[in-house]
């Protein structure tokens, strides 16, 4: 074969195996506002579709994840919530109302969660939400299996692992290197230990560990102080925030010494609902209130 058709050949077979390769996936994120709990809202890119990981808790910051979806221009093809949290999923409407065609999913676990808690948070939250709740909340469907696919390209579900709740998943996208962390880290903003007894403090840490395993470049934290950037910094603050609040446990007399301890400590994290995050945690932590239920 002459020497330019051979070169002819080959370059047709590269561009021949560069097509069927799909195009790594990409992650935008938006942030809810200080009513939805500065909840860290994801969406999945890929060339064509998208898949959004978490809804607002209000009907109004689920109406800008709306118009920002739609500014995309791409398909959306799924709705992964990561746990049983309302900050999470409660408006999901609004979204499933805008893309019908959208598969709203989770882990079986939160599944099952989620139908649990339906009414509790209906009638704990409803009333405080007046219309900018929503009006028929509801479950996801459980996924078969632990990934789900995006135009080829995995998408991988962590967990379920103790985070601020007892099954906390996380998201992990290979081929951007990206962690879409769930409540299982937060970044200067206060850890919301409510719910958490010892065991589940502990289990926490554990759980921190084992993402960081995971050599994301880039982590997305569930919650976060506005302006922060979506890098580790939220594995070393949820590694030595949760190691501060075990400390200071030992050392103080009761929840107002635990508070002043642990923002003494981290003098820049800010509280959501007045002091609901740090306040709530404290009292639980000394024993003083059982622990919440949500
Ligand atoms: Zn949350």
């Amino acid at each position: 074969m002459a020497k330019r058709s051979m070169f002819l050949l080959l370059l047709l077979s590269l561009s021949g195996s560069l097509a069927v390769q799909a195009a790594p996936l990409t992650v935008d994120v938006m942030q809810t506002s200080a009513g939805s709990l500065y909840t860290s809202i994801s969406l999945i890119k890929g060339e064509k579709g998208a898949i959004l990981v978490d809804a607002p808790f209000t009907r109004a910051d689920a109406h800008r994840v709306v118009a920002w979806i739609l500014e995309s221009g791409k398909d959306l093809q799924a709705v992964y919530v990561t746990h049983d949290h309302p900050d999470h999923f409660f408006s999901m409407e609004v979204i499933t109302q805008a893309f019908p065609n959208a598969r709203v999913v989770s882990a079986p676990q939160v599944v099952e969660d989620i139908w649990k808690s339906i009414p509790l948070k209906v009638k704990r939250w409803g009333p405080m939400l007046g219309t900018n709740g929503p009006r028929y909340p509801t479950a996801p469907a459980a996924l078969d299996a632990d990934f789900m696919l995006l135009e080829g390209e995995r998408i991988e579900v962590v967990g379920p692992l103790q985070g601020d709740h007892a099954h906390c998943t996380a998201i992990y996208v290979p081929s951007a290197r990206t962690l879409i962390a769930g409540d299982l880290l937060f970044n200067e903003m206060h850890l919301w230990l409510g719910e958490s007894l010892p065991p589940a403090r502990k289990a926490w840490a554990d759980s921190v560990e084992r993402l960081a395993a995971l050599g994301a470049r880039r982590v997305i934290a569930g919650h976060k102080k506005p302006g922060l950037p979506d890098d580790t910094s939220s594995l070393a603050y949820t590694r030595s925030y949760l190691q501060r609040f075990e400390q200071s446990i030992q050392t103080s007399k009761d929840s107002a010494e635990l508070s002043r301890k642990i923002q003494g400590a981290f003098p820049a994290t800010i509280d959501v609902l007045d002091d609901f995050l740090l306040g709530t945690s404290s009292k639980v932590a000394m024993g003083e209130i059982p622990p919440w239920q949500e």
